[in-house]
């Protein structure tokens, strides 16, 4: 067989074009076309970035435009990235450029630009007096001043710069042409010096009192390799400049990576393995077998909060290194989990990268790069390092499985968790999916015997799981239902006790709701279905959905009514109650808006950990992975809004965000206590949650689901319609559901249309459909035959289609 050069490629991209388009390659290009490269490719009239994704001999279509440039010298994803990266387009239902474009570090991509030059006819032209128009003169002199200049940068400085550019290039007077610009993010070099090759620091031919440049001579020989330019030149820059014009030494650019982690502690490995108790090491067995097969194995480590999770991974990792394999670690966010994130720098050092959206796009760049150079053996990021280049990859771990941060709300909507598990599949390799309330999702999957099921029952040296007590609101007087008295006695005894104590609320802001008292209306943001939550640091009304904000008005917006009154409590409200009620107290609140950043984020925890706080009052944002001993007391303030969403996961959401929450109670050697306030003591969530007991949860809520035909007993594809005009998405989700009951869906699996609870969303009005099936492949391509005929039907103008796969929340 004789290797050829491939005559035609495929090109994905990273827009609307749904399916990769074919090009044909220019003789001089043919033998530098392997996929995995980014191309420069004509689209429309445009010349426009594209993803080489395939080759092939002969063309599908007789007429093909020819491929311009090949951006890359190397691939920048190997044939097994670019296979997941298609099973993800497939499979959610996108266009295979814009996963591509997901796996890769923003802002590499090159973007072309148009610049004008002179040409010699509209050099003669000037010189030589010929027709030239009002303002055509001008313009070409300063073209030929500059030589040539991008189009949009003279547009700012002539207003009619596009009309006369193409004036004088159709007349040959100008020339308009693309230029490939060079990416934003480019690896970060310092000057290097080193001597030049044959150079003898000690003969060299210098005049007799250059001391200062022997000495410079001297140390880079010394130094062998080189050294960064302004260390060469040891205070005399002149004398090293005088040694670069004679030649005798060299300056070369040299790569520098840029890593906020590479700080020298988190180089050396400080932490040693622990030794595990027996349901841990049977974890570690069970995966070292399918790594030393190269196996694919699902398993689902399923063990209560503080049972040592974290240790099964770090051993299993051990293993996969022993055997010169890498490491993939998924965790939800990664500034809510700095405890682990730690564990594995303090146990790898400087061979885990750490990929994170609190990283600047150089130091993204860069990570990404080294990852990819195979210079870390182990990454950790968050839901998109799921694409991380690791090209020895044999271990794949997803830490709090059951997190819906995994799932991406925009295009691709991919699930992280999922796409991990394929690529372990893909790959031959384990998977660990840990949690302490596992999505049902692979619950069921370890009942149907796909999965295998490791339990961790017991905290590790026998600690127990923390009491939860319910307090029954109903009994309790409004004005002491923020904080009702057991809690303030709960808070009480642990402030007496020199402990911590962590109240959860779900909710910014201060009030959540303006009524006006004469009519009954409430203040809602102009764009969306929903009232404006009161924000007392900025007094300020302000959406959360959109972010819409305005002053609080004055009069009722419906009646002009002045009796305006502000309802419902959120975490500034409780801050400042708790503040009032424990005066001496050090409160601190971590929401989205105390603590925005990944760095201020890590600040409030550490004060958590140094003891620096003694009550923190925060959103969902206090439940994740830490870990803080001395904390022995939490409260949930009101249980009851997670219990009552209008979506089908609503009660095993409520469950794992209570049992998470309650979890971080008793960590160390006293005992934890957790106290849930709420209207509905005896609500079969609240009670599971109680009795910390998840065989109540899937008994219960597996149930309902089975016999109500949802996930995880099918799959589901929710489809989303919406337009500015109220009318035009509601015909068109009954056009849609007409569709795909044309394609196949029996009525019984189709839930809707209806309207999205949230009705309106920035201006947008939004209809809903939940379609379901037994298996993912036959739903999935009725839904697209549905689509595909939807986007052709003229009910589809001016109305946007977000169809979501394995949709994780419906509100
Ligand atoms: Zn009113
Ligand atoms: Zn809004």
């Amino acid at each position: 067989m004789t290797t050829t050069t491939p005559a035609y490629v495929d090109v994905a991209f990273p827009t609307s074009v749904e399916t990769p388009l074919t090009y044909r390659v220019p003789e001089e290009w043919r033998e530098f076309a392997t996929p995995g490269k980014r191309v420069l490719v004509p689209l429309g009239r445009r010349p426009v970035t594209g993803y080489l994704v395939g080759t092939r001999e002969h063309p599908p279509v007789s007429s093909t435009k020819d491929l311009q440039e090949i951006l890359d010298a190397e691939p920048l994803l190997d044939a097994h990235l670019l296979e997941l990266t298609r099973w993800v387009a497939d499979y959610y239902l996108c266009p295979w450029g814009e996963v591509i474009r997901t796996a890769l570090p923003p802002g590499i991509d090159s973007l072309t630009r148009q610049v004008v030059r002179v040409t010699s006819a509209g050099a003669a032209a000037m010189d030589g007096g010929g027709f030239l128009r009002t303002g055509e003169r001008e313009f070409l002199a300063f073209l030929r001043a500059r030589g040539e200049a991008p189009l949009a940068a003279l547009s700012r400085r002539w207003r009619r710069a596009r009309a006369l550019a193409h004036g004088l290039a159709r007349r040959g007077l100008a020339e308009v042409g693309d230029e490939v610009r060079p990416p934003r993010i480019r690896p970060m070099t310092v000057p290097h010096c080193a001597l030049s090759p044959g150079v003898d620091p000690e003969t060299a031919p210098l005049p007799r009192r250059a001391t200062r440049q022997r000495a410079i001579l001297r140390a880079l020989a010394a130094a062998g390799t080189g050294l960064p330019r302004s260390e060469a030149a040891a205070g005399s820059p002149a004398a090293l400049a005088a040694l670069i014009l004679q030649g005798l030494v060299q300056v070369r650019e040299v790569e520098v990576t840029r890593d906020p982690f590479a700080h020298p502690e988190g180089l050396v490995p400080s932490d040693l393995p622990l030794h595990l108790t027996a349901a841990q090491a049977e974890g570690v067995a069970l995966v070292q077998t399918a790594l030393a097969e190269r196996r694919f194995l699902p398993v689902l480590l399923y063990g209560v909060t503080g049972s040592g999770k974290t240790e099964v991974y770090l051993q299993a990792i051990q293993n996969a290194l022993d055997q010169a394999r890498q490491a993939l670690v998924l965790v939800p966010e990664i500034a809510l989990t700095p405890l682990t994130v730690r564990r594995f720098l303090a146990r790898f050092g400087g061979r885990v990268a750490v990929l994170h959206s609190g990283l600047r796009g150089g130091e993204r760049y860069d990570a990404w790069r080294r990852v990819r150079r195979g210079e870390a053996d182990i990454v950790v990021g968050a839901r998109s390092a799921v694409f991380a280049p690791l090209p020895r990859l044999g271990i794949v771990v997803v830490d709090e499985e059951h997190d819906p941060s995994y799932k991406q709300e925009e295009v691709p909507r991919y699930h992280g968790r999922d796409v991990a598990i394929m690529r372990a599949k893909l790959l031959g390799a384990p998977v660990i999916l840990g949690s302490a309330t596992p999505s049902l999702e692979s619950f069921e999957r370890t009942q149907a015997g796909r999965y295998r099921l490791v339990r961790l029952a017991q905290r590790i040296e026998a600690r127990p799981l923390p009491r939860v007590e319910v307090v029954d609101l109903r009994r309790i007087g409004g004005r002491d239902r923020l904080l009702s008295p057991p809690l303030v006695e709960a808070l009480t005894g642990c402030l007496a006790r020199g402990e911590q104590a962590l109240l959860f609320l779900n909710r910014r802001g201060f009030s959540t709701l303006l009524l006006c008292e004469e009519c009954g209306a409430a203040a809602g943001c102009p764009h969306c279905s929903i009232s404006l939550t009161y924000h007392a640091g900025q007094g300020r009304l302000r959406c959360h959905t959109c972010d819409f904000e305005r002053r609080p008005p004055e009069r009722c917006q419906a009646c002009q009514g002045s009796r305006l009154r502000y309802l419902g409590f959120g975490t500034q409200q409780l801050e400042v109650a708790v503040r009032e009620r424990f005066p001496r107290a050090r409160v601190a609140r971590m929401d989205r808006d105390a603590a925005g950043t990944w760095r201020e984020v890590t600040r409030v925890l550490e004060a958590l950990e140094g003891g620096a706080i003694d009550i923190l009052v925060g959103t969902q944002m206090i439940g994740k992975g830490h870990d803080v001993p001395n904390v022995t007391l939490v409260g949930v303030i009101s249980a009851d809004m997670a219990l009552h969403l209008p979506d089908f996961r609503a009660g095993e959401h409520a469950f794992a965000l209570l049992t998470q929450v309650v979890g971080r109670a008793g960590r160390g050697d006293r005992p934890g206590r957790a106290l849930i306030q709420t209207f509905n003591p005896d609500h079969y969530i609240l009670r599971a949650v109680q009795a910390q007991d998840y065989a109540a949860l899937w008994e219960a809520e597996g149930e309902l689901r089975r016999d109500q035909g949802l996930p995880p007993f099918t799959r589901a594809v929710l489809a989303v319609l919406s337009s500015p005009e109220a009318a035009a998405a509601e015909r068109a989700a009954a056009e849609l559901a007409r569709l795909l009951r044309a394609h196949g869906v029996r009525p019984d699996a189709l839930s809707g249309p209806a309207p999205v609870p949230v009705y309106r969303v920035r201006g947008r009005y939004r209809w809903q459909l939940l379609v379901r099936g037994p298996d993912a492949g036959g739903l999935h391509a009725r839904v697209r035959e549905a689509e595909r005929a939807f986007r052709a039907s003229p009910m589809a103008r001016g109305v946007r289609l977000d169809l979501d796969v394995d949709p994780v929340r419906l509100c």
